[in-house]
């Protein structure tokens, strides 16, 4: 039997095609057509205006916070229970950031932290909102927060392309947004990232900065620091082919979701990660919590997956617990400040995990991991 993966590339065909054209004209290079492409496709997927293509989620961040003016000394607001490259570019910048706690209605930033974190920072350069495992946060309270205080949001939507919030993109909210094609996100370019943006101004300075910052001259001449940031036209053929399949890909992720939703209805002891009423996620990782005094623990799932050679994996671990991150002011959703608190983050990094959420999953893959799970509780 082959492995189950938590959430592998799915290849159709169409990634080779557009591969073999770049290499058919030789366009081997960080520019091209496909660049080009991929990136109106992507403008036009999101309806945000403009993107532009780079070499990772990561540098799409990174870049973002310089545009947003980001410097040594600055504060910078972002999800604590996330990825750590939502957070590095901040330190990248010696800015400082403040972590923010989850709310566990969308397990996304809590409006309630946010506002305590004003009262204390009240200048912060930008806000990072996640989109986390897909689940929309709650944007029409962040916005508001956000607006109030005259602060830009920089969308880390890189779990989260294909999802909606009132019907408009993840992504294209906050003044910047962000995508991945790492490898195990909903579609791929096997590395790969995108800023999105509705200013066409900001997005032709990433594409600058991402290509070393070159003057208009003749000769090599710089006046600004650049990056080495741009995605190759080789790997933007890999994400023009997959954005081909996205819509695809998304009803696959939701099937699955709605396949453990049912399987663990009967169990009281098992919450399925949240949804945000007000959007349609892409249900890109299936999670589940497990009540506390069930016990069943996520380690004991996870162990009793891997004897089966199948893949899972733990939540996130929130920011603040980190060590390279817990020396960082650190607000929680119920009151309490600093990295020693309650926190709705740790809570949901201690009780729960991330289920196998490959779309090539069978239905008897979905049975296999299914039945492993209900006889961690004595149910068949
Ligand atoms: C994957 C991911 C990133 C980083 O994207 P890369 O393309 O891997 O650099 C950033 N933030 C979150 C929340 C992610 O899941």
């Amino acid at each position: 039997m082959a492995r189950i993966y938590l959430s592998s590339p799915t290849m159709h065909g169409d990634e080779q095609r557009f591969v073999k054209e770049a290499f058919d004209t030789n366009w081997v290079a960080p520019l091209g057509p496909n660049v080009n492409t991929f990136e109106q496709e992507m403008a036009q997927y999101t309806g945000c205006g403009y993107a532009a293509a780079l070499s990772s989620g990561t540098a799409a961040i990174h870049l973002g916070l310089k545009l947003l003016g980001v410097e040594q000394g600055d504060v910078v607001f972002v999800s604590s229970l996330t990825f750590s490259a939502s957070c590095n570019p901040i330190v990248y910048e010696k800015a400082t950031p403040v972590l923010i706690d989850s709310e566990p209605d969308t397990w996304n930033l809590s409006p309630q932290a946010l506002e305590r974190a004003f009262e204390k920072y009240p200048h912060p350069k930008a806000v990072i909102v996640v989109h986390l495992y897909g689940t929309p946060a709650k944007m029409d309270e962040i916005m508001e927060i956000c607006n109030r205080h005259q602060v830009p949001i920089l969308e880390d939507a890189a779990e989260s392309l294909g999802s909606t919030y009132h019907g408009i993109a993840t992504g294209t909210f906050g003044r910047i947004g962000v995508y991945s094609f790492n490898g195990n996100k909903i579609i791929t370019t096997s590395g790969g990232g995108m800023m999105v943006s509705k200013d066409a101004a900001l997005v032709q300075e990433a594409r600058v900065l991402s290509t070393q910052a070159r003057d208009a001259a003749r000769h090599y001449q710089h006046s600004k620091i650049g990056y080495n940031y741009r995605m190759s036209n080789v790997v933007a053929g890999i994400g023009r082919g997959q954005l081909l399949h996205m819509e695809e890909h998304k009803a696959l992720k939701k099937k699955l979701y709605q396949q453990y939703h049912a399987a663990f209805a009967d169990i009281e002891a098992i919450d399925m990660n949240p949804m945000n009423p007000a959007g349609d996620a892409n249900n890109w990782l299936s999670c589940i919590t497990l009540k506390a005094g069930s016990g069943v623990t996520p380690i004991q799932i996870m162990d009793a997956l891997e004897a089966e050679d199948i893949e899972s994996r733990p939540i996130w671990k929130p920011m603040h617990l980190q060590p390279v991150f817990a020396s960082y002011d650190f607000f929680s959703h119920n009151g309490g400040q600093g990295s020693g608190v309650d926190s709705v983050g740790e809570d949901i990094f201690n009780r729960g995990l991330c289920l196998p959420s490959d779309i090539k999953n069978t239905d008897q893959d979905m049975e296999k991991i299914i039945s492993i799970v209900r006889s961690q509780f004595g149910l068949s």
